[in-house]
């Protein structure tokens, strides 16, 4: 596998972000003939089963649909080519995949195993990160009180004091730092054994990307970290976070650890580091599969400075 592109970074439908906030937009969709919902079970997307639960996502019409987590309608994904609406919806119970052929699969194995064509992994995000919203966004954050969906799901409104809720994106600073032919990378005791990945770190109010590439770093490391350039971005469902992938240039090479945050960090020189992506490192180190957005940093830089 060599997809050109992260995983859940793909989506072909059309959001319609200009017309979904129209009155009566969002019931005419739902009232269209051949609109199709995913259903959630949990964090877990109902599939069709198969030879490794290979069969597809379950697309269900209106009338199929189980019962739903109350006060959580179906949220809007967008229109296909053909002007089908999607939506996600979901379940109350863990029933919705009971039987009738059907697996609830969680998102992540869905990417790694290779389950559904790339595109359909945008939206698989894109629902999931919505749907997580707002099941814990019941309640007004401003005064408690009851909240309701608008906008085809991407606004809550409070019954109470009328404050606006919108779905959160949390930005991710995720970093491929180099120093001459050499990359700096850690791992995490969380991390499979031997697998080094590039370091990151959320962004903090009132910091710019690159500050926070230049901030983790030297927390977790001690590198100084000078230019800093921009690459590319994943949504990363878990649950609604954007990987911003970006290239710094180390000022520095002496390494200190922060126990807290890696249980290793080191320099590989790329050559080191291509053998590690063929599994055919003598320390038997790897780097992260390419579903991951640490993948494709890792290849850009030994594409472009190789
Ligand atoms: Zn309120």
């Amino acid at each position: 596998v060599n997809p050109s592109h992260p995983a859940y970074s793909k989506n072909a439908l059309d959001r319609r972000s200009g017309e979904r906030n129209q009155p009566g937009w969002y019931e005419a969709q739902l009232d269209k003939a051949g609109a199709r919902f995913a259903v959630f079970s949990g964090d877990k997307l109902v599939m069709h089963a198969g030879p490794a639960g290979s069969g597809g996502i379950k697309w269900f019409t209106r009338s199929e649909l189980p019962t739903l987590m109350g006060n959580v309608p179906p949220v809007f994904l967008g229109a296909d080519t053909s002007e089908t609406a999607h939506f996600a919806a979901q379940a109350e119970n863990d029933e919705a995949a009971a039987g009738n052929g059907l697996v609830a699969l969680d998102v992540r194995s869905i990417a790694l195993q290779g389950l559904v064509p790339a595109h359909d992994l945008g939206l698989i995000a894109q629902a999931r990160s919505l749907l997580h919203w707002h099941s814990r966004h019941r309640f007004c954050a401003n005064c408690g009180g009851t909240t309701s969906a608008g906008d085809a799901g991407y606004k809550r409104s409070c019954e109470a004091c009328g404050a606006e809720h919108f779905p959160r994106t949390d930005p991710v600073a995720i970093m491929a730092i180099v120093r001459e032919s050499n990359m700096l990378l850690g791992r995490s005791s969380r991390f499979a054994e031997n697998m080094f990945s590039t370091l990151a770190g959320f962004v903090e109010p009132g910091e710019t990307a690159e500050d926070a590439v230049r901030r983790e770093v030297f927390e977790e490391t001690a590198i100084r970290v000078g230019r800093v350039d921009y690459v590319m971005s994943q949504p990363w469902p878990f649950p609604a976070n954007l990987m911003l992938g970006m290239v710094g240039e180390a000022l520095s090479e002496e390494i200190t650890i922060d126990p807290e945050e890696l249980a290793d960090a080191r320099w590989f020189s790329f050559d080191e580091v291509r053998m590690m992506n063929t599994r055919t490192h003598p320390g038997n180190a790897v780097v992260p599969p390419d579903i991951s957005i640490a993948w494709h940093l890792i290849r850009h830089v030994l594409d472009t400075r190789g």
